[in-house]
């Protein structure tokens, strides 16, 4: 897709946020276009189906505002990874409460969280409080040595997280730091789930650490002059922060 100009500011999030809406779209071959409302099960639209649209989307605003949310979009990330972050940000990654809440069938057995099978499936339970997730933030804290308080809520973890700097430089990698351990965790779990794999704590942490120095090198978020191994090492940037 081609721009007359280049986009500015608050277009960017909103050109990746339409994106994200229209890339699960298979567009229909051989049937005529047509205009459709999704808000109801015959595509014919109803005031109450707009009221309810209106107020789903007032509801999880509340659990996580646009403006928080859009942070993600200026990360030194890739693309995916943004998405992943937002979605999981705006509640909407596909775990099993919120299938459940889609009225999409699963079993008894497919509604505990894969890594502990000691609670129920939220994206705040795969992403913070699982014990093998809670795992994973312990060693990444550790590796760039910060400490931060775990909240209930992911938006403000997120916020938490990158403001543990005052540095602007160590901010914005802190958040593509964030989004990558999301974007890790939701795979590992999509792997577990889908494929049978086994959750390694370890293998998660050290995928984290390769992304970050693949991603810092693309998007030159640090000036850091080490090798790979130094980077990896606990306490990487002890000093910097
Ligand atoms: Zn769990």
């Amino acid at each position: 897709m081609r721009w007359r100009r280049g986009l500015r500011g608050r277009e960017v999030s909103s050109f990746k946020q339409l994106l994200e809406t229209i890339s699960g779209i298979v567009p229909c071959t051989g049937e005529k276009d047509g205009w459709r409302w999704n808000a109801t099960k015959d595509g014919k639209f109803t005031t109450s189906s707009a009221y309810e649209t209106i107020a789903k989307e007032k509801r999880e605003e509340a659990s996580c505002s646009a403006v928080e949310a859009a942070k993600v979009w200026n990360a030194p990330t890739t693309h995916k990874a943004q998405v992943t972050a937002w979605r999981s940000l705006k509640n909407r990654l596909a775990t099993c409460d919120n299938l459940l809440k889609r009225k999409i069938q699963i079993t008894d057995e497919e509604r505990w969280c894969n890594a502990c099978v000691m609670a129920e499936e939220t994206v705040e339970h795969v992403l913070l409080h699982c014990p093998k997730t809670e795992q994973v933030w312990n060693f990444i804290q550790q590796w760039i040595n910060i400490e931060t308080v775990t909240p209930k809520g992911l938006s403000q973890h997120f916020l938490s997280f990158f403001h543990a700097s005052k540095d602007k430089r160590w901010r914005n990698f802190l958040k593509g730091l964030w989004i990558g351990v999301v974007w890790s965790l939701w795979r590992c779990r999509n792997e577990s789930r889908f494929q049978g794999k086994v959750w390694d704590v370890q293998k998660v942490v050290q995928e984290i650490k390769g992304r970050m120095w693949s991603w810092n090198s693309i998007f030159h978020i640090v000036d850091i002059n080490i090798p790979f191994s130094s980077w990896c090492s606990q306490g990487m940037v002890l000093d910097s922060l």
